[in-house]
């Protein structure tokens, strides 16, 4: 059976369809600029890429020619054989810890948490609007990046403001990238053949987050209410001492809305570099002498290196840490920098196994007291496997 993977923005629909249960990808690409002048869209089909503009006037116009290239290409034969649509949601608050169908009533309590993810709960409602009308025979499910942190417990997920910040306003710590968390967790027990493990995995990306997994389970994250907490990201400060934001917004006049501009678009390597957020520049910079993209990359693994550390604590152990995500799967660099700095705790790692981009391998020498791997992550596939097990249940 076809299982469209999809994650709808507010002008952009991203799409991956798998054939299950063998995980094949059949098709994958992006509608971009939908409802804005010059829109078009790409898409991959047997290894070659293809850009088409056309007018995409909604959500529904993108299915619709979704669902031609499937038929013009000949994945299916029928808009039936479409068996499912998994949407990725950015805020499941605390009203779901797994994948659950897009009833009336689950997209009511999505649409409810919108003022949590302002930017993207009311495009994803769009995109599951657009694929009901579309292909209303198929299950559509929806899939939340918060949901995998659902099992914190009060003491790790509470913020210590008045207690009533969290009966009115919903203020807690809900993480974020769940799903690639729990992907790559599951991957790991798969290799190390075994499910009761204590696990740190690192999804370090332009948004980066760590989690503390135990037995399948996450026990604690880096995010926070939003994206904007714990590691220094691309361009997210992530934590600090929260009276900066008052203090800066007093001395600079900035409103709400332009301090939350400022700690997510302008902060973090960003912020500190001055020169950009992506990692590829600021190695860049490091290599011709630039003080401050040395000074962000050290603060910017320090910060790596300091939360592995407490979940290590935290979990009384680590069987193995993983790395994924743009940066954790793709810098040798950052990894080795935050990996030598974990020798205390025995870790060592094998450079020449280190010295790769985006394959899945153990990165540390076999005498390492924790493993290290890199698993490049799926999320879209985690989707499809939440979508299928759905679809199995009946
Ligand atoms: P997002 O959070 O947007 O999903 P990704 O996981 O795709 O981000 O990561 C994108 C980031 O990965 C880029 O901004 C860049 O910093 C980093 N990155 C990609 N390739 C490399 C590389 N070869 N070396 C270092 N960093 C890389």
């Amino acid at each position: 059976m076809i299982i469209l993977s999809v994650n709808a923005g507010s002008s952009s629909l991203k799409f991956t369809g798998f054939e299950m249960p063998s995980e094949d990808v059949l098709i994958s690409g992006i509608f971009e600029r939908i409802g804005i002048d010059g829109s078009f869209y790409t898409i991959k089909l047997n290894g070659e890429k293809t850009k088409k503009t056309v007018d995409l006037s909604d959500h529904k116009v993108a299915f619709e020619i979704l669902i031609k290239e499937l038929v013009d290409n000949k994945i299916v034969s029928s808009l039936d054989e479409i068996k499912g649509v998994g949407h990725r949601i950015v805020q499941g608050g605390s009203y779901f810890s797994k994948t659950e169908i897009a009833t009336d009533d689950v997209v009511d309590k999505i649409d409810e948490l919108s003022s949590l993810a302002p930017l993207h709960n009311p495009a994803a409602i769009v995109g599951i609007n657009a694929a009901k009308a579309v292909m209303p025979n198929a299950l559509q499910t929806v899939v939340f990046d918060t949901a995998f942190h659902q099992t914190m417990k009060e003491e790790e997920f509470m913020y210590a403001v008045p207690y009533a910040w969290y009966k009115e306003y919903k203020i807690r710590k809900y993480g974020a990238h769940g799903t690639s968390h729990k992907y790559v967790s599951q991957r790991m027990n798969e290799i190390l053949g075994r499910n009761d493990t204590k696990l740190i995995t690192c999804h370090i990306g332009n948004g980066a987050s760590i989690s503390a997994v135990k037995n399948g389970e996450c026990v604690d994250t880096s995010m926070g209410l939003t994206p904007n907490a714990g590691l220094i990201m691309g361009t997210r400060c992530g934590d600090m001492d929260a009276t900066v934001v008052t203090y800066a917004m007093e001395k600079t006049g900035m409103s709400p809305k332009e301090m939350d501009n400022v700690l997510n678009k302008q902060s973090g390597l960003l912020g500190i570099s001055g020169v950009s957020g992506d990692s590829r520049d600021i190695e860049e910079g490091i290599k011709s002498g630039n003080e401050r993209c040395i000074l962000a990359q050290n603060m910017y693994v320090k910060r790596i290196v300091e939360y592995i550390a407490k979940y290590y604590v935290l979990l009384g152990g680590c069987d193995a840490i993983i790395f994924t995500a743009g940066v954790g799967e793709n810098s040798a660099m950052t990894r080795k920098q935050v990996l030598d700095k974990l020798s205390i705790l025995g870790v060592k790692i094998d450079d020449e196994a280190n010295n790769v981009r985006g394959v899945e391998q153990k990165i540390t020498a076999d005498d390492s007291k924790i493993p290290a791997y890199i698993i490049p992550t799926n999320e879209e596939l985690m989707i499809a496997k939440d979508t299928y097990s759905l679809i199995l249940q009946g």
